[in-house]
């Protein structure tokens, strides 16, 4: 069994008031922290017994902490010293310059009748509307446990990032019954070849297109020098990460799901920007996000794990050139302008993005029958 943990994110829609009162509580929090901090330095005094003992009422009286945050104030501390002491093995005074508030799920945050969320502040609990778009699935389900949460306030909205952790069977190659090759490139952002023989495509063109006004969009602001257009530029950018984003969710939530648990995935290994550029024609590389790429592999990953399947990544050399039927590698094999593939050995034709995924998917039968001949019947 292994485990994994993804973080689920929780817009909340405080009014005025309430906003009020998380900025405060926030403040009182990492004000209690940092005073801890200081006493726990001096005294070198790790027990946590002791410390609660000492501190509780100062939390209380002078910062205005509830009792539930006390305690927290005092394990978060706890634990940074034990962290730097793992790393560091000296005594270095963690001070906690940011302000943050740290919420143990179900008490000092939890749902409250379903539409709300109640969420504990230094003068008394709140209940404030909220949505968990997108990560519907990780709530209200035995399966995940959420661990504590942290209070997020970026460009004026609230949000929760609650840790979800959920017990997965570890991946089990000799298991696989399916193998499926996945190539990403431009034209189209995956190509996908299984051991059925099946080949899909998922077409590239509304996500180039979408991605070449991005970057008109970008050159006319970074033309301005003005405060205002950097600001902008810096909203557009965090617009387009959202985007890609959404994306790469969709495609890889397709592909895990079309596919029975325990599949096979094999990707190619782009570790290194270049070779995930040099995928690419040259003015084609401005359209070329590798983040996108990596983003992508992330996202299948854990969606794999959940579901129990599994997500291998291979050598990517010649993966385009190489005959799938004969194995004759050759530059000369594809025809790059015409798209097409024919092989100068055997003289196999095909569509030359399906090229590279059949190689995948062979790559990966041949590893999932390296460890036990036979698993994985029929193939390329
Ligand atoms: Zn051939």
């Amino acid at each position: 069994m292994g485990q994994i943990t993804l973080t689920a994110k929780i817009q909340i829609y405080p009014d005025d008031e309430q906003k009020e009162l998380l900025i405060r509580t926030r403040k009182a929090y990492t004000d209690g922290l940092n005073f801890v901090s200081d006493i726990v330095y001096n005294s070198h005094n790790l027990c946590e017994n002791d410390l609660s003992r000492e501190l509780y009422p100062t939390l209380r009286e002078r910062f205005g902490l509830k009792s539930q945050q006390s305690q927290s104030v005092i394990k978060r501390v706890l634990s940074s010293y034990k962290t730097i002491q793992t790393h560091e093995h000296g005594w270095i005074r963690p001070s906690f310059k940011k302000d943050q508030y740290e919420l143990v799920w179900d008490r000092d945050a939890a749902f409250y009748k379903g539409r709300l969320i109640s969420v504990n502040t230094v003068r008394k609990r709140i209940k404030v509307p909220y949505s968990v778009k997108g990560y519907e699935q990780y709530f209200n389900n035995p399966k995940y446990k959420l661990g504590t949460a942290k209070l997020i306030i970026k460009h004026g909205k609230y949000y929760l990032h609650v840790p979800v952790t959920c017990n997965v069977e570890e991946p089990d190659l000799v298991k696989a019954q399916t193998v499926v090759g996945i190539d990403r490139g431009l034209r189209f952002i995956v190509t996908t070849y299984d051991s059925d023989g099946k080949c899909s495509f998922v077409n590239g063109r509304s996500i180039t297109q979408k991605r070449r006004q991005y970057v008109r969009i970008r050159k006319r602001l970074q033309k301005k020098h003005t405060a205002s257009a950097r600001r902008r530029l810096r909203a557009i950018g965090n617009k387009e990460h959202r985007w890609m984003s959404d994306v790469n969710h969709c495609i890889s939530k397709g592909l895990v799901e079309s596919y029975p648990a325990g599949t096979l995935f094999v990707l190619e290994d782009l570790s290194g920007i270049q070779e995930a550029t040099a995928k690419v024609k040259r003015k084609n590389r401005y359209t070329m996000c590798s983040w996108s790429y990596f983003d992508l592999e992330q996202k299948l990953i854990y969606k794999a794990r959940l579901k129990g399947s599994i997500v291998i990544k291979v050598d990517p050399h010649y993966t385009s050139q190489r005959c799938p039927i004969c194995g004759y590698t050759d530059k000369g094999n594809r025809d790059k302008k015409k798209h097409i593939f024919i092989c100068q050995s055997c003289g196999y034709r095909s569509n030359d993005d399906r090229i590279g995924g059949m190689n995948l998917c062979r790559l990966g039968i041949e590893q999932a029958n390296a460890l036990v001949p036979g698993t994985v019947a029929g193939g390329v």
